[in-house]
């Protein structure tokens, strides 16, 4: 499950660019050109970080800023803020509203690219390494290989991807419905049975009878990948 990244910016030609290069890296990418569109946004999908620009037509960067700060449910989404403006007191008073990081304009993407990583890697170390590990399981994102003590195991699309969503956050519950949003889509109905059946083929293919299952059920809410594994 690739971190999910949201561009508040009115510079349609730099939200392009962004979106292009952050695509590039393997992020899921949305953007919006105006403060009150991202609210909207926001409310019904919580990005993993979000690229800010200052100077927006209405609400500004900064009130945005301000606002998901004091949300509880968006107080710790890492913000990058953008802005045109480099004097040290513009740069204070962004970081004071609650940005975790600021980039000046004109910035090289590069180094905006190193900056998304290393505030995502801050919050959700696993969010951006290529190889997820744990106990004998190793999961290779970019080539979508998975071993467990060193053997490689044979795993469909969408039991790697339902793995992949377990083990970027250890011990963490995952109820079916966000299962199902991050593996199946929001685009698709698909009934949380599947979630389930689903589960079950990943057991057998993850674990040969007597090894520890790395997937722990929580009952009546979903699943969680063991952190102790
Ligand atoms: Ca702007």
């Amino acid at each position: 499950m690739p971190a999910r990244i949201l561009i508040v910016e009115d510079e349609e030609a730099l939200s392009i660019l962004l979106k292009y290069n952050l695509e590039a890296e393997g992020f899921d990418v949305s953007a919006s050109g105006s403060a009150e569109d991202a609210e909207l946004q926001i409310e019904e999908e919580l990005p993993d970080l979000i690229i800010l620009d200052w100077m927006l037509p209405g609400l500004s960067g900064i009130e945005l800023c301000r606002r998901l700060r004091s949300r509880k449910n968006t107080k710790k989404v890492p913000i990058l803020m953008l802005t045109a403006r480099g004097e040290e007191t513009e740069r204070v008073r962004g970081l004071n509203t609650g940005a975790d990081d600021y980039m000046v304009k004109p910035f090289s993407v590069p180094e905006l690219m190193a900056r998304v990583k290393a505030l995502l890697r801050r919050v959700n170390p696993e969010i951006v390494s290529d190889i997820l590990v744990a106990g004998e399981l190793e999961l290779h994102r970019l080539t979508h290989r998975v071993y467990r003590a060193g053997t490689p195991l044979d795993l469909g699309p969408t039991e790697f991807r339902l793995l992949e969503y377990l083990m970027q956050s250890p011990g963490r519950v995952r109820t079916r419905t966000q299962m199902l949003d991050a593996v199946w889509g929001r685009d698709i109905y698909v009934e949380e049975r599947t979630v389930d059946v689903h589960v079950g083929r990943l057991r057998k293919i993850l674990s040969k009878p007597g090894d520890r299952d790395p997937i722990r059920t929580v009952r009546g809410t979903g699943y969680a990948f063991d952190e102790s594994f």
